[in-house]
């Protein structure tokens, strides 16, 4: 079995899992340079390979080179992975670099103590403990970051690292109850050995693809978003709108509210003030609407200056009352402008679900109505849509 796992054919087939992963990264990073994290990634394998084949070459080099050197950078190229991960979620501190460091410069510490140093089992652990404490750094960087970004690759990252610091803590054990033979001055060499080197080449080639995985899922993500996003003000589209919406009324048919907004005269607003007064304005107001609907509606910038509210738990009245709000908030807020505060309002129109029923088309045509009424009666109101009313007699819910 020793012979069929030879150590130094498979530490040479390590360093050349490595060295592929750090040249793909590298090139990756050549041609988009956009991923600092790409080329901290890349560089850190390079920097693997180099400390595996150092290790490797033990009993043909120096022994400093090997053991000491060969180590140092074998922890190095963890901090640096570490700190690729930093920068990939966009977190950084003043100790960072430090932290990126610490690993070698204990690693060198600990080189300075001939007595602790001298004993390779005791060698081994200090290295994997070394390589833990970055892994559950890491680990604990991207669980918590998963929460803000959902990228599927995050959490499978976290699950290669358990697995991957399961077998440290194995090997750390393992040499506490079986050592190796302090006299061995070459490579050791031995089933347990092979097997963690399989382990680390598995680590290396896994690692290294999820590592590509997270930046293709960040600018699939960013692209997503940004096709569902309005320029503008940030809101969600039309597009978004309908397929947010949808979705709600197909889950739960029964509920919800539709409130569609129109700033008023707004055509007077570009023609006074300027086009670029008028994109303030409608910024300013998505910011109002953002705001009431945080947590309970889907706010979306649906047209040029209309806007909707989809409330999936609300009612109608309910919903009314909420858009009174962001109609107050609107007529009490002022546009600075350089011929003064220029007050913005807008007309809103209700419909429930309850009256029109979960049929989109409908409860969109509804509103739509309703808001015409608002505009019709004077703007700056919210009026409601009730089914059983003829059209004339919609009941404005507030003015003024
Ligand atoms: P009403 O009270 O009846 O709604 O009158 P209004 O002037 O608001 O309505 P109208 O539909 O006549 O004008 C809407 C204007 O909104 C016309 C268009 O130039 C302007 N508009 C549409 N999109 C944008 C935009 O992105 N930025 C700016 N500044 N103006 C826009
Ligand atoms: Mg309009
Ligand atoms: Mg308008």
């Amino acid at each position: 079995m020793s012979v069929l796992l030879h150590v130094p054919s498979l530490l040479i087939a390590a360093a050349v899992a490595g060295g592929c992963v750090s040249a793909s990264h590298l090139l990756i990073w050549r041609a988009g340079r956009n991923e600092a994290a790409v080329l901290l990634w890349g560089t850190a394998y390079g920097v693997a390979t180099l400390a595996m084949t150092m290790v490797g070459l033990r009993g043909q080099i120096p022994a400093f080179l090997s053991i000491v050197v060969g180590n140092a950078l074998l922890l190095l190229a963890f901090g640096l992975v570490w700190l690729g991960y930093r920068r990939f979620i966009g977190k950084s501190g003043r100790g960072d670099r430090l932290f990126t460091l610490l690993g070698a410069i204990a690693w060198f510490a600990f080189a300075g103590a001939p007595q602790l140093f001298s004993d390779i089992n005791l060698r081994v652990q200090v290295v994997s403990a070394v390589q833990f404490a970055y892994l559950l750094a890491i680990a604990f960087d991207l669980f918590a970051h998963s929460r803000k970004e959902p990228l599927p690759a995050f959490l499978l990252t976290v699950a290669v690292i358990g697995v991957q610091e399961v077998l440290l803590v194995t090997r750390i054990i393992y040499l506490q109850l079986f050592p190796i033979d302090p006299a061995f001055d070459t490579l050791p060499t031995g089933l347990p050995i092979g097997l963690t080197l399989i382990g680390s080449t598995a680590f290396i080639v896994f690692f290294g693809l999820l590592q590509l995985a997270l930046v293709g899922q960040r600018s699939e993500r960013r692209f997503r978003v940004a096709a569902e996003t309005d320029g503008l003000t940030g809101l969600a589209n039309r597009r978004r709108f309908m397929n947010d919406v949808l979705t709600r009324l197909a889950a739960c048919p029964g509920r919800g509210a539709l409130v569609l907004f129109d700033l008023d005269h707004f055509k007077r607003i570009n023609d006074s003030h300027g086009h670029l007064m008028g994109d303030r304005a409608l910024v300013e107001f998505a910011g109002i609407l953002a705001n009431v609907a945080s947590g309970q509606a889907i706010a979306a910038r649906v047209g040029g200056e209309e806007f909707a509210l989809f409330f999936p738990d609300a009612d109608a009245a309910t919903a009314s009352d909420l858009a009174e709000g962001v109609r107050r908030l609107t007529g009490a807020f002022r546009l600075r402008t350089p011929s003064g505060a220029l007050r913005v309002t807008v007309s809103g129109g209700v419909a429930g679900v309850a009256d029109i029923g979960s049929d989109y088309e409908s409860l969109h045509s509804a509103a739509d109505t309703a808001l015409y009424a608002a505009k019709r009666e004077g703007r700056d109101r919210v009026v409601m849509h009730r089914r059983h009313l003829p059209p004339l007699q919609l009941a404005a819910v507030a003015s003024f």
